[in-house]
């Protein structure tokens, strides 16, 4: 059985006329899988019976359960823990803000970059999700809210609101699993489907430069964000060991090349950590490392994850490196993760292997 929720509208347009039907049913059967959230979006007799039947034999619906939920006390994002159909766990985060609801969703069982602040990293790389399974977080949150109108009142979202962005900053580095993760944006974003803007969507990337030649291609004006932490080789490459195979210097370069054609400003992730990154030399060395290059840098102070001993910067310390950085017209923010009372900030998630 081939899992509907893995077919972009024009995999599945093509099955229709693989079946002597027009194309154009794959609009309706979108449109009920994701916009009514149907779960045999074949019945209803909006598509012929005889595509009805044939559909019947060969598709099902593979969503994943929501074993666990925890609510955060402080700001209301919500953490899932989804049971996937063969066992294997991931875990996505709902996280309101004004007038935007933002789901934070995995790419991948685990992850095999291993980078040492990480929680994610530790586990390793189970596998890689499908399309379907990514998609099936939106589906499986959107569902959630709809059951859940008081939640909605509470964080002062109008009623019927839905998730708005998507960040790929869950488990998994997203461009390990390019194919999946592309799949599934062409879900989100389609008029028949989620019907996201692309602008609303971002892919983190720990500097895979395989993964930024191979999305690019397919998706030219894909939002970015780039984890940097440090812009010293040597440091860099101890914390983030991807660094030894696509240096950071080599990713910066295609990102300011692929600007020059077009693409849009980036997002620098920035995670701070106590006596590692977080000096005044630091930030000067990251102010010269990004000449030239449209971006904005997000300063993370560490969670700090009780299997490291990486500490997080006092509060002077991120305000002195954020000062240098304003000071050379560089647009920063420091931002605290939500969820951090439920594990479930950046470098947080993380689940048992089965
Ligand atoms: S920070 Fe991202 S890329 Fe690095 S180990 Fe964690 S999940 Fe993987």
């Amino acid at each position: 059985m081939i899992d509907l929720l893995n077919m972009t509208r024009a995999g599945l347009a093509d099955y229709c006329l693989s079946q002597a039907h027009p194309a154009v049913h794959a609009n309706q059967l979108f449109r009920h899988t994701y916009k009514r959230m149907s779960d045999s979006p074949w019945h209803g007799g909006f598509i012929p019976q005889r595509l009805a039947e044939a559909m019947k034999q060969s598709f099902e619906i593979k969503l994943p359960v929501i074993s666990e939920q925890h609510k955060s006390a402080y700001d209301q994002s919500v953490k899932f823990l989804l049971s996937l159909t063969d066992g294997g766990k991931v875990e996505s985060v709902l996280m309101p803000e004004k007038k935007r609801l933002t789901l934070c969703i995995s790419s991948q069982v685990g992850c095999a970059q291993g980078c040492v602040f990480c929680h994610t990293g530790r586990m390793g790389l189970l596998r890689n999700l499908s399309a379907g399974e990514i998609v099936s977080q939106v589906y499986l949150a959107n569902a959630w809210i709809a059951e859940h109108p008081g939640w909605l009142e509470t964080v002062q979202l109008p009623a019927k609101s839905r998730v708005s962005n998507i960040v790929f900053m869950g488990m998994g580095e997203p461009l390990d699993n390019v194919d999946g993760v592309v799949s599934a944006i062409k879900i989100l974003i389609d008029p028949f489907g989620f019907a996201l803007g692309l602008a609303h969507i971002s892919v983190s990337t720990a500097g895979h430069l395989d993964g930024i030649n191979a999305i690019f291609e397919q998706l030219p004006s894909v939002r970015l964000a780039l984890s940097v932490h440090s812009v010293d080789d040597v440091k860099r490459s101890k914390i983030m060991p991807i660094n030894r195979r696509w240096p950071l210097i080599t990713v910066l370069d295609r990102l300011r090349e692929q600007q020059r054609l077009g693409a849009k400003g980036i997002l620098l992730q920035y995670t701070m950590i106590r006596g590692v990154n977080d000096s005044e030399h630091d930030a000067h060395m990251l102010a010269e490392a990004i000449a030239g290059l449209d971006a904005k840098i997000n300063l993370i102070p560490l969670n700090e994850v009780s299997a490291s001993r990486l500490t997080c910067p006092d509060a002077v310390t991120i305000q002195s490196f954020r000062d240098v950085l304003h000071q050379k017209g560089i647009r920063v923010m420091v931002r605290y993760s939500k969820g951090q009372d439920i594990a479930a900030a950046c470098g947080q998630l993380v689940v048992k292997a089965q």
